[in-house]
């Protein structure tokens, strides 16, 4: 059974239409990755999934039970966590203080803590530092772990390389790449679309609101059409 089936979803903000029968299925322990222009409509559709935006219609089921109309916070407790674009972590609060909002009123995170550790070292080295003196791609690093700390068995990630140095940038990829190995499923929306359909299994692309294209990854990564709109090759 697919972990996530998107079926037919329409989003309209501001009485503008921005997403138009939008289906989309992820399979479990899969990378998923959404490509498309700015303005597409990606963040979107990441946060209609995630109970942030309300649906005009279609449905949304997650491990076989509908979760739209839900408050954002019971989907994450039902196991879908979303690392927002541009970060969102608390600036002035410890790395281990964003760790532990990520927990949720969990009594005991000790385990997701660790977790969160094995991935990223660093957030251990730094745990009694302010969030807002770490590096970009620490504190993407941060934005990441938070939202593991809720123990997703499906992690949305909103453009994690955005504005980080080359070494992060792989770092980034690799960690992704590391998380699906723990058996947590990924969607992934990347302006790195190179990188996103190298390490995705299935991939989707959105245009002006709608899918214009899917398939298995390695397939789209040579579909001509995909190579000229999103991997800069004639
Ligand atoms: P980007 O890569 O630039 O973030 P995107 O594909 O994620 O692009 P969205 O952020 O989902 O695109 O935006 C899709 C469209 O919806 C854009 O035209 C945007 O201006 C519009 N939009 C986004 N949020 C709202 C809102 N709250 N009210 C009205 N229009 C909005």
């Amino acid at each position: 059974m697919a972990l996530l089936e998107v079926e037919n979803i329409s989003v309209t903000l501001g009485g503008v239409p921005i997403l138009r029968e939008v289906s989309l299925t992820v399979e479990p322990q899969r990378i998923v990755t959404i490509l498309g222009a700015n303005g597409a409509g990606k963040t979107t559709l990441l946060r209609a999934i995630s109970g942030i935006y309300p649906l005009g219609q279609g449905s949304i089921r997650f491990d076989g039970a509908p979760i739209h109309g839900q408050p954002a916070h019971r989907i994450v407790q039902s196991g879908l966590s979303h690392a927002p674009e541009g970060r969102q972590i608390f600036s002035s609060m410890t790395v281990r203080e964003n760790l532990q909002l990520g927990a949720g009123a969990q009594r005991d995170w000790q385990r997701e803590l660790a977790f969160v550790h094995d991935i990223f070292p660093i957030l251990q080295q730094r745990s009694k530092q302010l969030a807002g003196t770490l590096s970009g791609g620490e504190q993407q690093m941060l934005c990441i772990g938070r939202a593991l700390m809720a123990r997703p068995r499906l992690l949305i990630l909103d453009e994690p390389s955005l504005g980080l140095a080359p070494q992060f940038v792989q770092q980034i990829f690799r960690v992704i790449e590391t998380i699906r190995q723990h058996g947590v499923t990924v969607v992934l929306v990347e302006q790195n679309a190179r990188s996103a359909l190298r390490i995705a299994d299935d991939a989707y692309v959105l245009e002006h609101g709608r899918i214009a294209l899917s398939g298995p990854a390695q397939q789209l990564m040579h579909d001509a059409a995909v190579q000229n709109a999103y991997l800069g090759a004639a």
